[in-house]
């Protein structure tokens, strides 16, 4: 195939739903850990699709959900200092923290602007020299080659007012956490596609190797996730869980060499602090020793307030793939995406928005 319509193809949606219903003879729990997944299940209806035998979770893999609100609290605490100014993408806007969001900081007067990619950051540093301008570096190892690119940039225009406040997450290792939990039985996963375009599918390995779980790497068209899914189910009847690709177009098994190295050229692996399920050693990226007068956290120490959790709020829950989001009683009634009460409701790949968007009855 060679258009991206190709890949939305109703006929051929329909055999493969017909071949995952003929496979599928079973229980089959698939947990899809990306957010941009679970959308897509959602906007396509996916989930109404499948046999009964065929239950899909929700994971952790939306970059603003699993922000810890410690570190909401510390982006916004920088935002207030003077002569800051943060730049940040538009999803982390309305996140709420312990007292206070991005966007009512804004009101209040810090100067926070949303930009597109981190190249607009270091756009913004290179014409307000007079400003300290902190990017706040969210995502996975997707996003950490291009924040490695502008921190090289930086280094090489001797930019000195350009900083990240680095918050970048690891898939693996936090897949690895949610398993050894031993809160959810899972049968196979939904690997992400664009982490994997990075990454490589190598790094999940351990998964069907030492907890007997299927992974099927996939991209995030409707026909890439039904393939995923057949791909999966056929892995558990025959009782041989691999790792399979089903994204070619977009995955190598070794994965981007050049953004491998971009990434561990700036970056060391340390701890993360993960949203519902806490600091886990080996899950994050911060900057290296060599690039440490980037690091917003050393060039601006800040003091916080305690952090606190939304009441009712159960974000945690439904990013470990305990809950959803129709087992919160705020989702609806007092959580709405121009009210959101936790990130789940805010992002656009959050699970909640989803369900909220396209859950005709919240499959
Ligand atoms: Fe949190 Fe709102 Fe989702 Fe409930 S519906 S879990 S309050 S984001």
């Amino acid at each position: 195939m060679k258009f991206i319509d190709e890949y939305r193809d109703a006929e051929l949606g329909k055999k493969l739903v017909s071949r995952i219903g003929q496979l599928s003879a079973q229980p089959a729990r698939l947990m899809e850990f990306c957010g941009g997944h679970t959308v897509a299940i959602m906007r396509n209806g996916i989930r109404q699709l499948l046999p009964a035998t065929v239950e899909m979770l929700s994971g952790p893999g939306c970059p603003v959900c699993v922000t810890a609100n410690a570190d909401i609290d510390k982006a916004i605490a920088l935002a207030r200092l003077p002569d800051v100014t943060i730049t940040t993408f538009g999803d982390m806007m309305k996140v709420p923290g312990s007292y206070s969001s991005l966007q009512q900081a804004r009101g209040e007067g810090a100067d926070i602007r949303v930009v597109y990619s981190t190249q607009d950051a270091l756009q913004i540093a290179r014409d307000n020299p007079q400003t300290s301008v902190v990017f706040i570096g969210i995502g996975f190892e997707t996003t950490a080659p291009t924040i490695a690119a502008a921190v090289l940039q930086a280094e090489q225009e001797s930019i000195e007012n350009f900083y990240v406040l680095c918050l970048l997450k690891l898939c693996p290792p936090i897949m690895k956490a949610l398993l050894d939990l031993g809160e959810i039985k899972l049968d196979g996963i939904v690997c992400p596609g664009h982490v994997s375009a990075i990454i490589g599918s190598q790094p999940y390995e351990f998964i069907p190797r030492d907890y007997g779980i299927a992974c099927v790497v996939s991209g995030f068209e409707p026909l890439d996730i039904l393939l995923s899914i057949a791909m999966l189910v056929e892995q558990i009847e025959e009782g041989k869980p691999r790792v399979e690709i089903a994204y070619r177009r977009g995955v190598r098994p070794e994965g981007n060499k050049r953004a491998l190295e971009l990434m561990s050229a700036v970056f060391e692996v340390d701890e993360a602090d993960w949203r519902g399920i806490g600091v886990v050693p080996a899950s994050g990226l911060k900057l290296g020793k060599e690039y440490a007068r980037f690091d917003a956290e050393w060039a601006f120490p800040v003091t916080l307030e305690p952090v606190r959790e939304a009441k009712g709020c159960i974000c945690g829950d439904i990013l470990r793939g305990v809950k959803t989001p129709t087992d919160c009683r705020l989702f609806r009634k007092v959580c709405l995406p121009e009210h959101p009460v936790g990130p789940c409701m805010v992002s656009s790949e959050g699970a909640c928005a989803a369900y909220y968007q396209y859950g005709a009855d919240y499959g």
